[in-house]
């Protein structure tokens, strides 16, 4: 049972399609195991159907979840979720298909002292999906994170100052956490991650801002 979720908005974004690839990629793999958030998505996919019949859909754009029930009031219940097919994959197909391969064939590199981090793919607004790799019961040292960052654990598990993340867990990080993540003793843990792209100082318009940076 998972028990960090995406907020609803976050939810809604992705019901509407109105969400970035990458946080698509990473609701798509909390949903692959959590029940709850799957029958709120498709509560609000019927929410956004009804709508579409009913108004233009930017007129639906902006409205938060409140407001998208109060307008379907009288609408048909939302579908029932189908289950789970049986898992033949080791990840979330979404997750299989970025990895396209072997997981240890990928250019893996270690930032930091047990942990190992890959890049998957960069979208369209410049967030990176990549994975994070713990080994078994190994302490990660204290760092903070640039930005926002979403972690999804897909296999194992970790814990850290904050709470205990299971298989599911979505994690939402951002400058103000300083953590020290400590992978669960009885497996590797193996997260999906978003990041937003490093801001490259140099390039075209770095010798503007500083002259002296000028080859
Ligand atoms: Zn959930």
């Amino acid at each position: 049972m998972t028990q960090w979720h995406p907020s609803q908005d976050q939810l809604i974004e992705f019901a509407s399609g109105s969400i970035s690839s990458a946080m698509s990629i990473a609701v798509a793999t909390h949903l692959h195991y959590c029940k709850a958030c799957q029958a709120q998505v498709k509560t609000a996919e019927a929410a956004a159907s009804a709508l579409f019949e009913t108004q233009a859909p930017e007129q639906a754009v902006g409205l938060d979840f409140d407001s998208l029930m109060a307008k379907i009031d009288n609408s048909e219940p939302p579908q029932i979720v189908k289950p789970a097919k049986v898992k033949a994959r080791r990840f979330p197909a979404v997750v299989e298909k970025l990895i396209d391969g072997e997981v240890n064939a990928l250019n893996w590199s270690s930032p930091m002292k047990n942990l190992h981090t890959t890049s998957l793919m960069k979208d369209e607004n410049g967030l990176i999906v990549g994975l994070h790799h713990m080994q078994a019961g190994g302490r990660v040292p204290a760092h903070t994170h640039r930005g926002n960052e979403i972690s999804v654990v897909i296999e194992g598990g970790f814990s850290d100052e904050l709470g205990t993340y299971d298989a599911g867990d979505f994690i939402h990080l951002d400058g103000k956490h300083n953590h020290s993540p400590l992978a669960h003793a009885d497996g590797d843990c193996w997260l999906l991650t978003i990041v937003e792209a490093p801001v490259k100082l140099t390039g075209p318009f770095g010798w503007i801002i500083n002259p002296f940076l000028k080859p």
